[in-house]
């Protein structure tokens, strides 16, 4: 997610060296617009957060801490619109949401992804078949909820989605539902019909909020109806769906201040797995090339046993990180599946994640190689990688058929991702990082985990 903006910043990033002139702001600006335009940024939006940014900087004296912190000020101008964030409990439940779109734009397959999501946080979700207008969306439904493993409130023998929503609102209530997600009917473009029957259903439904679902495929026209949608029956929040399908992606950076209602998700592909939240703190962070830590985390704790991953980081702050802990992570990584869209979070490694995007971790080699070299290890070598001299890693390389080149190299690269976790998990790691970072040669130039 965000390859491409991402991309736009760093190069823009990498163009401001510590103490600089006006001519490298202005390149680094230009270059930052270019590649805005060429990600369908809107041009007003391109507009706006360029003139901040240069201003800010200007204000602070230029040079590339300045312009980092102007960007990060400008971005969160411009995502930070106030509204809610991500999911937002109501404080009596059930939480009741209105899922709207258009036809075509998502918005079924959205609902069983947000209702997925929910479920991960250990709620108890409804989903209500309130699209009575295409004829496959309640079946499209019952195929989603059996999969997912959510309940379907549905009834056939009404054709009027008001009727369907107050019996399943008695239903929630009455059964302890957390939350509440209604399908509502889409059209193929927006209509008076269209409204007239969501005007309906939110009177009776009084939902908490109304999401919109946009596809982002349609570029600025996703901008355009979800806008109608606010003006004609008021919306809180926009999830972005198909993102993964927009190469560009630059709608998701403008869509927040052109509507002025909050981006709240991303759909990234057809399963239902496939929903980012979209919280702009952490959304600067990746844009900036920073990696998205708590993004990850959450990603993280479905798979990763919470008991285990908290052992694991008081272990790495304690500096106790071993070869057993690096085996469990590379493990745990492989459970996540694609790798692009977790580098993509990982501090400094946004750059990389498009070029490993085909990467294999079930044969990737330099992976296997520190599985056979950990395993030639003995149980307290494992424990504790201080014991490896240099006779050790002689026996250890013959034992797993390497060189002790190849073994030396391993070993800096497993020391490499033990510093950068501790520095990272620590309270001010990401100030930390930053300073590393820019030491190191810009975003992307992080060196020690495993290529
Ligand atoms: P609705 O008419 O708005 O309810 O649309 P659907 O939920 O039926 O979605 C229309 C098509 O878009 C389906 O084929 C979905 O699988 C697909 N789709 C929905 N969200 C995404 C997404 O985030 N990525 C991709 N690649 N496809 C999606």
């Amino acid at each position: 997610m965000f390859d491409t903006l991402t991309d736009s910043f760093t190069n823009a990033i990498k163009k401001i060296r510590f103490h600089d002139d006006e001519k490298a702001l202005t390149k680094a600006l230009n270059e930052l617009k270019k590649n805005l335009l060429k990600a369908d940024v809107n041009h007003k939006v391109t507009k706006t957060l360029l003139s901040r940014v240069e201003i800010l900087t200007k204000e602070n004296g230029i040079g590339k801490d300045q312009f980092l912190d102007a960007l990060r000020v400008a971005l969160n101008e411009l995502l930070e619109i106030g509204g809610n964030k991500g999911f937002v409990f109501a404080p009596n439940p059930p939480t009741t949401i209105l899922m709207t779109g258009l036809q075509g734009s998502g918005k079924t397959t959205t609902t069983g992804k947000l209702a997925t999501y929910l479920k991960n946080k250990q709620k108890k979700v409804l989903i209500v078949a309130a699209d009575l207008q295409r004829l496959a969306a309640v079946e499209q439904l019952r195929q989603i909820t059996a999969q997912i493993e959510v309940e379907l409130y549905e009834d056939e023998a009404t054709k009027n989605p008001v009727e369907v929503v107050l019996s399943a609102l008695e239903y929630a209530k009455s059964k302890i539902f957390d939350v509440v997600l209604i399908d509502t009917a889409g059209r193929l473009a927006i209509d008076d019909a269209l409204m007239d029957e969501l005007d309906e259903v939110k009177k009776v439904a009084n939902p908490d909020e109304i999401f919109y679902v946009a596809d982002s495929l349609t570029g600025q026209d996703a901008i355009r109806t979800a806008t109608t949608f606010k003006e004609k029956i008021g919306i809180d929040g926009v999830i972005l769906s198909k993102y993964d399908g927009d190469s560009k992606g630059g709608v998701a950076l403008g869509l927040s201040s052109q509507v002025q209602v909050p981006l709240r998700f991303i759909g990234m592909g057809e399963k239902m797995e496939d929903l980012e939240v979209f919280i702009p703190e952490r959304v600067i962070n990746r844009l900036m090339g920073f990696g998205d830590v708590e993004g990850l985390a959450e990603k993280t704790a479905n798979l990763i046993d919470e008991k285990d991953a908290k052992r694991l980081t008081k272990k790495i702050q304690k500096g106790k990180f071993n070869f057993n802990d690096f085996l469990e992570q590379m493990e745990s990584m492989k459970k996540m599946g694609s790798m692009s869209s977790i580098m993509g979070m990982i501090p400094g490694m946004g750059g990389m994640s498009k070029a490993i995007k085909d990467f294999d971790f079930e044969n990737s080699s330099e992976l296997k190689n520190i599985k056979s070299m950990v395993s030639s290890m003995t149980a307290k070598e494992r424990e504790n990688p201080d014991l490896l001299n240099n006779s050790r890693k002689q026996r250890i390389a013959i034992g797993c058929g390497l060189t002790v080149v190849e073994i030396n190299r391993m070993i800096k690269q497993f020391k490499n991702a033990g510093k950068m976790a501790k520095k990272f998990s620590g309270k001010n790691g990401m100030k930390q990082l930053q300073s590393m970072m820019g030491g190191a040669g810009g975003p992307g130039g992080m060196a020690g985990l495993p290529r």
